[in-house]
């Protein structure tokens, strides 16, 4: 009689950010291979890709003008203007996947996850530390990507950013891959059994028991 029991009916909105160099994008690609119940969405940016990058797979490269226009159709969950170039979560797939009982995972800035935040405040929200600020300004230099400017003005916001971890539910301090992926996942485990989210299957379950009670 308790087969009816069921997890959690939607899935977990989970929202990674901190700096640029803190280690979001790495520690998010090693959760995604571990896991099947957590799907990413794919941001639409108005960035040029770098070597490697895949339109559709890394992100959805958009021009300016069609960027603009989802923004006015209202396609987007949150968007922020990052180093000069706009980001944005496209509304309709997280929904989706959400609905699915599948988790989706954000691996946004930090003004998008407060924009999220305010509208969705069932959310997990994480915010990845790096072990220092030295060795973030290492990390920003050695990927190379950059130019000296955007280097500068990288490396000056995250110093600020660094603030906004008291607005987070979680901080993970990124001084090796394996562990931050196993604290995230410890995170996800108990949000998935806190009281708030599981209130269905006990409501049900307790129907299922007072079932069998009247006429087993
Ligand atoms: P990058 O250009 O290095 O790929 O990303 C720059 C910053 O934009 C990173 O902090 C990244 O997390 C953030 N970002 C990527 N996609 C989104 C998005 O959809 N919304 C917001 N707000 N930030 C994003």
């Amino acid at each position: 009689m308790m087969n009816n029991m069921r997890h959690c009916n939607k899935g977990l909105l989970i929202v990674i950010s901190g700096p640029s160099g803190a280690g979001k994008g790495t520690i998010c690609k090693a959760l995604l291979e571990k896991r099947q119940d957590i799907e990413v969405s794919v941001s639409a940016t108005t960035r040029n890709p770098r070597d490697g990058e895949i339109d559709g797979v890394n992100y959805h490269f958009l021009k300016k003008e069609d960027f603009l226009k989802k923004l006015e159709q209202g396609d987007f969950l949150e968007y922020a203007q990052v180093y000069g170039n706009f980001y944005g979560t496209p509304k309709s797939n997280v929904e989706e996947v959400l609905e699915s009982g599948k988790n989706v995972i954000l691996e946004i800035d930090i003004q998008g996850a407060l924009k999220v935040k305010e509208k969705a405040t069932e959310g997990v929200f994480i915010f990845i530390l790096p072990p220092s600020m030295e060795e973030l300004k290492q990390r920003i230099i050695k990927r190379g990507s950059e130019t000296p400017e955007s280097l500068m003005t990288r490396f000056k916001s995250a110093y600020q950013e660094i603030n906004y971890v008291s607005k987070y539910n979680y901080a993970v301090v990124n001084d090796n891959v394996e562990d931050a992926v196993h604290k995230i996942e410890c995170i996800l485990t108990a949000e998935m059994c806190r009281v708030d989210r599981l209130k269905e299957t006990v409501i049900e379950s307790k129907e299922d028991i007072i079932h069998e009670q009247l006429y087993d």
